[in-house]
């Protein structure tokens, strides 16, 4: 299990850190907000602990924007002991948990295994399409049971495509599911992702199709396209 912990407290942090990978979890930690973002463009993680107090954004708009982008790892705010307000706007920002700064470390770890159980259960369920499988909880893509190696921003954008299929996925929406606020992607990068895909797909009979002013959609190879209404006919 892999863990991202955001907390800009050094003490804090490496104590925090040290407990979790004594515990057996994989943590990656960042100092702040902006770096979570980045770091969650290209990487995924089982569950995240955001600090609220961070500089910059703090840990209650972090939140508010992973789940904005439609992110589904459990996350756990820490908050200060007496920050009623903080934990209520949390959770109703979609955070799982939290916890209360001063807490001992077994009470994290507990909760933890608890949000991670959750998770799951509820998110193990294998993306599919055709012959296609996406299964994020083993971060493993395959068609007719053959394993198709996914770089990370590949894995995002199919996961993005087989999320909405068989509506198409613009540009805009490739490009903000891959960077958050990461500049670094461009639309011509989309591209090349796009057609990596393609290529690591066809074989499996299943296509990307391109449907001008709208995006890419995965389609079934050798059916005819359904759907597309006037859009595809100009
Ligand atoms: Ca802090």
């Amino acid at each position: 299990m892999r863990l991202l912990l955001v907390e800009d407290d050094v003490m804090l942090a490496s104590g925090i850190k040290l407990g979790l990978c004594g515990a057996g979890y994989a943590v990656d930690w960042v100092g702040s907000a902006e770096r979570a973002e980045e770091v969650l463009a290209g990487e995924s993680f089982d569950a995240a602990i955001f600090d609220i107090g961070l500089p910059g954004i703090d840990g209650l708009e972090l939140t508010r924007r992973l789940r904005g982008r439609g992110l589904a790892m459990p996350m756990l705010i820490l908050t200060a002991r007496d920050a009623l307000e903080d934990r209520v706007q949390g959770l109703d920002l979609g955070a799982d948990d939290y916890m209360a700064k001063p807490f001992e470390l077994p009470e994290l770890l507990a909760r933890l295994r608890a949000l991670l159980r959750r998770s799951q259960a509820t998110t193990s369920a294998v993306l599919g399409f055709g012959p296609l499988k996406l299964d994020s909880a083993n971060r493993q893509a395959s068609a007719n049971g053959q394993l198709i190696e996914l770089g990370p921003r590949e894995w995002t954008v199919m996961e993005y495509l087989l999320v909405h299929a068989p509506k198409p996925a613009s540009k805009e929406k490739l490009l903000a599911a891959l960077t958050g606020w990461d500049k670094e992607i461009t639309p011509n990068a989309i591209e090349v992702y796009i057609s990596r895909l393609r290529g690591k797909l066809e074989p499996h009979g299943v296509g990307l199709r391109s449907i001008r002013g709208f995006g890419d959609r995965l389609e079934l190879v050798g059916t005819p396209p359904i759907g597309t209404g006037g859009a595809a006919s100009k």
